[in-house]
């Protein structure tokens, strides 16, 4: 409570500074003594496109350190993170089938690399989630599984974890 209204406020009483452009310091922003801890979740992925339940993982890495929500970040371009179901395997499949139709791979995009249709379905799914968390544990819906969104695969992919 206290982190959030010294960051309004410091935000709110340096308008003039922020239309500048001068950098504040970090402990103008993160008061001393908050602890932002980062960890890295690494899973390697087995097609080219796939959605991966990542949820144990993340589960595993938010008990690692105290906290009220965990923070991921997807560290790649051409894959993504989302919340979807995880009891009938029937919905991520559909999914999938569904960015493919929006975005087609043999569409004759400009990028040379021959994934762009892995760059326009990242972006369109996201790179980060924010999940709440309770006694160290992730708060999800019953149905609720974390995935990594793999459209360029296979390949090794890491995920930065931080909890505050
Ligand atoms: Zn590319």
């Amino acid at each position: 409570m206290e982190r959030g209204r010294t960051l309004s406020r410091t935000l709110c009483g340096n308008t003039r500074s922020l239309r500048e452009g001068r950098h504040f310091p970090v402990d103008m922003i993160v008061p001393k003594g908050v602890e932002w801890t980062v960890s890295e979740i690494r899973v390697r992925t087995s097609r080219r496109i796939e959605a991966l339940d990542i949820t144990v993982e993340v589960r595993r890495a938010a008990k690692a350190a105290p906290g009220s929500n965990v923070h991921l970040l997807c560290l790649h371009t051409t894959c993504g993170l989302t919340i979807n179901e995880n009891a009938d395997p029937a919905v991520m499949k559909d999914i999938i089938d569904a960015l493919d139709r929006l975005v087609p791979a043999d569409h004759p995009y400009s990028h040379r690399e021959g994934n762009s249709d892995a760059h326009i379905k990242s972006s369109l799914v996201g790179h980060s989630l924010t999940i709440p968390l309770s006694g160290n544990d992730l708060v999800l819906g019953t149905w609720q599984g974390i995935y990594l969104m793999e459209f360029d695969g296979p390949r090794e992919r890491r995920i930065a974890v931080s909890v505050s």
